[in-house]
């Protein structure tokens, strides 16, 4: 587990919520998409199941996406595969470059 990565997805969420410019609004609306895996009963079962996110991710919105942050720069091959569409949610809300 990646802590940097980890802590400084909760400050990029925080600035998120209370920020005014342009970045922090598109964090903010992809992190609302994103939010939805984990409200939505169906498709967080569905990810309980696969188990590829480390259980901690389930504690609540905030600590979810930071673990889904660790799994993007940790293992994004496998993350890709595994969801992509959940992927591509967290590489626009960090306007992530791949190449
Ligand atoms: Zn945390």
């Amino acid at each position: 587990m990646n802590l940097g990565l980890h802590e400084f997805t909760h400050v990029l969420h925080f600035h998120a919520i209370k920020g005014k410019d342009p970045s922090a609004s598109i964090f903010y609306d992809e992190f609302n998409e994103i939010a939805k895996y984990y409200n939505d009963a169906r498709l967080s079962a569905e990810l309980t199941e696969r188990g590829y996110f480390r259980d901690y991710a389930y504690e609540n919105q905030f600590e979810f996406l930071s673990v889904l942050l660790e799994h993007f720069f940790e293992s994004p091959e496998t993350f890709k595969k595994e969801f992509p569409e959940l992927y591509e949610r967290v590489k626009a809300m960090i306007n992530f470059n791949e190449e």
